[in-house]
């Protein structure tokens, strides 16, 4: 009920959320009040939270924020949603996010932006926009987010929370709204790293439903998240632990004020007792017109369901088939999916294909092969989540470039499908919140968390 009237009192001026249903929470609240009074226990039992709209759920509308799914209902819970509700977390609505997922700042939500809590000119970052502005507006205490080139990771720097996307094929796309399907992977967005495990291990796990799914047994992520490293010390908990620098993420266009907060969380986890090591990611570049190809390639394959036919928005008007398609499509489509579904499409046509997709996809695998070459030294990487603190709203416009530009740092980790988290280690220009970015190898999220924690 507190939250209930925090979101009533606050969301109009932020737009975090799409849809509250405070009916539905209390209900679940109650039955989760039932659930212990039984004698269940569990970290999440009671616990509130929200979903990005781009998770399907059976008893709220999705929209994925874009017009094209405006009244639609799913008839089943994704995955991620499906556990998190076992574990009796009680869910207040639907989280704001960019379209489909496509976004660094939230500004492409069909329905409304949504702004950053710490300064209401700036934007939150995207695409979970909406699920970070909430965090951080202690709206709820944790919401789930997706990832596909730094979704969850950037929007957690941009608001000074915790976030964490998994190795991909941790967490279930079943039910999670496909943008780039061989990217896309779902992850908490809390307060703290520990908020964050207890979230990831309910969340995450094998589901048949997700043909890439890891088949992995159930972590416990909080308990990885509190083993203590092997010659650790009370004083020296990271002690032994080498954390790789990438030369890449320190260039010469790294904001001043986010390269000191970052090199102070730095000195603080040599406090800790970890050392730093330079190690090269010599491809960090090649990252963004590799992901700006890839990435929109499956989307406009994707998103070619979305035909009028079988869900969401159809043109009221049309004189034959491919009239109906070609009006639904305008009319429920914004502009950045738009060009995302035309530069995928020519990217994977005939004559162009050898030229772009092929050259990408040989370029992934080398910026894959590029951080097991710097995991020979190191056990994690760390570096900036964004080359600035949030912007001003508005202030990119109508060049989308520039937005791609700033996804430098988070893209590597993505295409190569490693875990990645931001965790916040303090301020920039404008008071603005800076996060640290902590990459691991695969399936290392426990080491990330246990890090991330120690720091915090
Ligand atoms: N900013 C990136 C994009 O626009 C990443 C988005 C995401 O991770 N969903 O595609």
């Amino acid at each position: 009920q507190q939250l209930l009237a925090r979101v009533t009192a606050h969301d109009a001026g932020l737009g975090a959320f799409l849809h509250v249903d405070a009916t539905a929470a209390l209900a679940a609240a109650e039955a989760a009040d039932a659930r212990r009074a039984a004698g269940e226990s569990g970290a999440l039992l009671g616990v509130p939270l929200a979903h990005k709209d781009i998770f399907v759920t059976q008893d709220m509308p999705t929209t994925a924020g874009s017009k094209m799914l405006s009244g639609y209902l799913s008839p089943f819970d994704a995955t991620v949603v499906a556990r998190l509700k076992a574990a009796g977390t009680v869910s207040l609505g639907k989280l704001n996010c960019d379209e489909f997922a496509m976004g660094s700042a939230n500004e492409n939500s069909a329905y409304k932006p949504v702004a950053n809590p710490w300064d209401a000119t700036r934007v939150p970052g995207g695409s979970s926009g909406g699920s970070a502005a909430a965090v951080a507006a202690r709206l709820v205490p944790a919401a789930t987010g997706t990832d596909t080139g730094g979704s969850i990771r950037q929007p957690a720097s941009f608001t000074g929370i915790t976030g964490i996307k998994p190795t991909y094929g941790v967490c279930s796309r079943y039910g999670m709204i496909a943008f780039a399907s061989s990217l896309d992977q779902a992850g908490p967005m809390a307060r703290s790293a520990e908020d964050c495990a207890l979230l990831l291990s309910a969340m995450s796990g094998f589901d048949e439903r997700d043909a890439t799914s890891v088949q992995q047994p159930a972590q416990d992520f909080h308990a990885q998240m509190l083993a203590a490293r092997e010659g650790a010390t009370a004083a020296q908990p990271l002690k032994g632990l080498r954390i790789g620098l990438p030369r890449e993420f320190f260039p010469a266009g790294l904001s001043a004020d986010v390269a000191k907060a970052v090199r102070e969380g730095l000195t603080q986890l040599e406090k800790l007792g970890a050392t730093l090591v330079d190690v090269s990611l010599p491809r960090t570049e090649l990252a963004i017109p590799v992901y700006y190809i890839i990435a929109p390639a499956e989307a406009s394959s994707n998103l070619s369901r979305f035909d009028g036919v079988k869900f969401g928005h159809r043109a009221a008007e049309y004189s034959d088939l491919l009239d109906m398609y070609k009006k639904t499509r305008a009319q429920g489509f914004g502009a950045e999916v738009k060009r995302r579904i035309m530069i995928g499409t020519y990217v994977l046509s005939h004559g162009y294909y050898d030229a772009y997709y092929l050259q990408a996809q040989k370029l992934r695998r080398m910026i894959a092969d590029d951080f097991q070459q710097a995991f020979a030294h190191c056990d994690l990487i760390a570096g900036p989540v964004a080359p600035s603190v949030a912007w001003q709203a508005g202030e990119q416009g109508d060049d989308p470039v520039k937005a791609y530009l700033a996804d430098i740092f988070t893209l590597p980790g993505s295409l190569a499908g490693l875990p990645g988290m931001s965790v916040p280690v303090g301020f920039g220009e404008g008071g603005m919140p800076v996060g640290l970015q902590l990459l691991g190898n695969y399936f290392k999220e426990g080491q990330l968390l246990h890090t991330a924690h120690a720091l915090q």
